[in-house]
């Protein structure tokens, strides 16, 4: 018998690098003295401020209400009194409006949080009530409302829950770590998504480089009698984006500019199951996230469970501090990941890890003339041309960018990866995707 591969068309093999912290199981990182808690945390419009100056909060009480469906709260990380909510610096590289509360060190939890885990059945709306409630956001870094993925158009039916811990970006083992330390919580977190949307099938889909998490989720799954299958793939970047899962398990392909729903799938990031199980069972907030702190440039690479808001600084800090010649911080992997400006910056619910490079991995290489080589278009996983986009938009042909796919891109970079020109193609076609989205805007 011939097995199909389980994989994708495009794609590449970066470095994978996740020795510096694969063994490694997560370590509790205490609370800062300050969090400073973004009301923007996700895809969205930005909740709007509940508290005021001077309020005193306990870990877990909200500090904001949604401003919208498309919207989630943020919630108090540890107790203690709010010190100010003004604009502060944000992973993205803005100034968001954020609530900056001085730790009291009582670690006092919010009344609303349960002791004891509710196992009683739930409607639909009240799982998705309790899932909104608590603020989760996708936590594979992408930070879609879990809630609004939960809710689709009652003329689109999900079929297929997939769960995502392929965690194909280079040296972040977070999701890897998390499926070790809590399966249990992440089946059922699956589960309840699988109830709540009356799903025929399950899948968990992780790259074959985490045999132990393979195994793990396997005999959990057996013990508990549950229907769903646990799915091992190559390794492949970008293996865990949502359509290139979707395509290598259920081989139906999303279509352009469509959704997962499109095609009857839905996608979640293991941890965003492991969040679901927390708000479900314990109506708690979405408050902490294990962030990978690793590479070259950090003295102790580990994987961190954090309180949201915590400074880059005090994480940093709890990782042995920065060594001598760090030369570049990226919030995420080296493939996907944005360069930070600021050790302010907090820890937010899309954080999944946080790259320290030294000088020789941070020097960027000069940009020269494309040599026509096609690399980057059998690399493309959605099959763009990226060679093209990028001159489109050097070009100001933004029409035509979008008539090629620009919007399609999922800023992967594998392109700019594979390219031995080392042109700046994912840098081009990000300008070009807002270019082309700011027309659209101003169209309407
Ligand atoms: S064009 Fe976009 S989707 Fe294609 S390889 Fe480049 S970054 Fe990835
Ligand atoms: S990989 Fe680089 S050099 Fe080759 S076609 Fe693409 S842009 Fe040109």
């Amino acid at each position: 018998m011939i097995l199909k591969k389980r994989t994708f068309k495009g794609g590449v093999h970066p470095p994978e690098e996740k020795n510096w912290t694969q063994d490694k199981p997560i370590e509790i990182m205490p609370a800062p003295a300050t969090v400073i808690i973004p009301l923007q945390q996700h895809i969205g419009r930005p909740s709007t401020p509940k508290v005021k100056v001077g309020d005193t909060v306990k870990i877990g009480d909200p500090l904001s209400e949604p401003a919208g469906f498309v919207s989630v709260p943020s919630h108090a990380s540890v107790s203690g009194t709010v010190k100010a909510i003004d604009k502060a610096p944000h992973p993205l590289g803005v100034e968001i409006l954020a609530v900056t509360i001085e730790n009291d060190g009582k670690d006092e939890f919010s009344d609303v949080i349960l002791k004891e885990a509710d196992r009683s059945e739930l409607s639909r709306e009240e799982i998705i009530a309790r899932i909104s409630a608590a603020g989760i956001a996708g936590m594979g870094g992408a930070t879609f409302p879990t809630h609004v993925k939960l809710s689709p158009p009652p003329n689109k039916k999900i079929e297929t829950l997939i769960l995502n811990g392929a965690e194909c970006e280079p040296y972040l083992t977070a999701d890897h770590r998390l499926m070790l330390a809590y399966p249990d919580e992440i089946l059922d977190g699956m589960d309840i998504i699988i109830k709540a949307l009356n799903c025929k099938t399950g899948y968990i889909g992780i790259e074959k480089n985490k045999p132990d998490a393979i195994k793990l989720l396997r005999e959990k799954v057996r013990e508990k009698g549950f229907p769903y299958q646990v799915l091992s793939f190559q390794v492949k970047y970008p293996q865990g984006a949502e359509k290139q899962l979707i395509k290598a398990i259920t081989g139906r392909e999303v279509p352009r500019g469509g959704l997962p729903m499109d095609v009857g799938c839905l996608v979640q990031n293991v941890g965003t199951a492991k969040a679901v199980h927390d708000a479900v069972r314990y109506k708690k907030p979405l408050y902490e996230r294990v962030v990978t702190v690793t590479g070259p440039g950090i003295n102790v690479s580990r994987n961190v469970l954090a309180r949201i808001g915590t400074p880059l600084r005090e994480l940093l800090n709890f990782c042995g501090g920065l060594k001598d010649g760090a030369a570049k911080i990226i919030n995420g992997g080296p493939m996907m990941g944005i360069s930070q400006f600021s050790l302010e910056v907090p820890v937010i619910k899309g954080t999944s890890g946080i790259l320290v490079l030294g000088e020789k991995e941070s020097q960027i290489a000069e940009e020269q003339p494309c040599i026509r080589c096609g690399r980057c278009v059998v690399a493309c996983p959605m099959g763009l041309m990226p060679n093209l986009l990028a001159t489109l938009v050097e070009y100001n042909k933004f029409d035509q960018a979008k008539k090629y796919g620009i919007l399609d891109c999922i800023e992967c970079g594998s392109c700019t990866f594979i390219c031995p020109a080392k042109r700046y193609l994912v840098h081009y076609i990000k300008h070009g995707k807002l270019e082309v989205n700011r027309a659209a805007k101003s169209a309407a």
